[in-house]
């Protein structure tokens, strides 16, 4: 019954698998501790300047928020040298993706972006009757730029690319997005969604996409979050920077009338002052990814190359299989069901407890499936 009253869009969705939380994995299988590397959060949380920006926070609930987050978008355009009306803030970048669907895809429009892919950029295009294509990566794992170039070459109305890439984790280095840029039609919608910018800002090659696009005389949107690096998940505050403030308002229409709430407001500007505590996080999760993958390799097991704060890694068994393994012992990862991709699965980088945990189980897990 309720399926005839849905769009027929909506026969072709699937679910997003958003995976379990904490609290279910200990209730489900009765454990006290958990290890939760499914998500890509950032296990050492968010600035010390956050819980000071949220204390007394409950003499201000009865308002509604900033409806357009003018502070923090100040905040933000005296940090990136965008200017705020540039600027859109959502319940998180993926409520931005939504937004971009509902602005700008029409049934049979077509979407490109990366095999495998972030589940939100073909869920919401698929949502609007979009044709999703995806260019898949190059048995190394890597953007496969000559064949981005040609499949962009056939047109395209939007084009997402995460860079670097969700659940690959590999890098569109400068020459490449350049390559990629040239090849785009002028009039598709260019994309960037940089969720993992604060982590891949210092790799060789990392490309200033700001200064690229700035050059181009085409539609374009750079999407950045607070809940990774920034540690702040759970607030949900994201943001999209637009080639012109049009644009922003194309998706000012979409949008809710206000998607951020009062803590997340307060919560991104106070996390966007303190520099010193984003640095401790991305230096620290560079160290323990390093070791994770060192942990990995010599179990011979094959980790694709990351520049973000997780790693993409391939076993000889269904990955669903080894997930539920993982959990029964209180390890959160994520599997893949792409196909094609059915043997790799995601993990996060975690403090060094975590990890311990995740090998520990790892190992187990491995020797059962074998
Ligand atoms: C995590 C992630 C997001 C979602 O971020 P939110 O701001 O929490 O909605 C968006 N894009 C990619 C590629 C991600 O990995």
């Amino acid at each position: 019954m309720s399926a005839a009253l849905a769009r027929p869009e909506l026969a072709a969705m699937p679910l997003y698998n958003a995976g379990l939380g904490e609290a279910a994995v200990r209730a489900r299988y009765g454990l006290t501790q958990v290890a939760k590397l499914g998500s890509n959060e950032n296990p050492w949380g968010p600035s010390p300047a956050v819980g000071e920006a949220l204390a007394g926070l409950s003499a201000e609930t009865w308002l509604y928020p900033d409806a357009s987050c003018a502070p923090l978008r100040e905040a933000l355009a005296a940090r990136t040298g965008v200017a705020a009306e540039r600027i859109i803030c959502g319940n998180g970048s993926e409520h931005i993706i939504e937004m971009i669907a509902e602005a700008f895809l029409t049934p049979g429009s077509t979407v490109l972006t990366l095999g495998p892919c972030f589940g939100l950029h073909e869920i919401y295009p698929l949502m609007m009757g979009a044709h999703v294509r995806k260019i898949p990566v190059t048995g190394v794992l890597e953007f496969d730029v000559p064949a981005w170039r040609e499949t962009l070459g056939q047109g395209a109305r939007v084009v997402m690319i995460s860079n670097p890439s969700n659940p690959v984790g590999c890098l569109l280095d400068e020459a490449g997005l350049a390559a990629l840029i040239d090849a785009a039609p002028k009039d598709a919608l260019l994309v960037l969604d940089e969720a993992y910018y604060e982590y891949a800002r210092h790799e060789p090659g990392y490309p200033d996409s700001l200064r690229l696009l700035a050059a181009q005389e085409r539609p374009w949107l750079v999407l950045r979050t607070f809940s990774k690096a920034y540690g702040l998940a759970g607030l949900r505050v994201g943001y999209a920077m637009a080639s012109s403030a049009a644009l922003a308002g194309q998706l000012n229409k979409v949008r809710t009338p206000f998607p951020v709430n009062v803590a997340a407001q307060r919560a991104a500007l106070a996390a966007l002052g303190d520099d010193a505590h984003l640095a401790y996080v991305v230096a620290q999760t560079l160290q323990n990814r390093a070791a994770l993958r060192e942990a990995l390799e010599a179990r011979g097991l094959r980790c694709a190359p990351s520049a973000a704060n997780f790693l993409y890694v391939s076993t000889k068994h269904p990955a669903t299989a080894l997930a539920e393994v993982l959990l029964s012992r209180g390890v959160i990862v994520k599997p893949w069901t792409e196909p094609g991709y059915e043997s790799w699965f995601r993990v996060s980088v975690g403090t060094e407890a975590m990890q311990e945990m995740f090998l520990t189980a790892l190992d187990a897990a491995l020797e059962a499936l074998a």
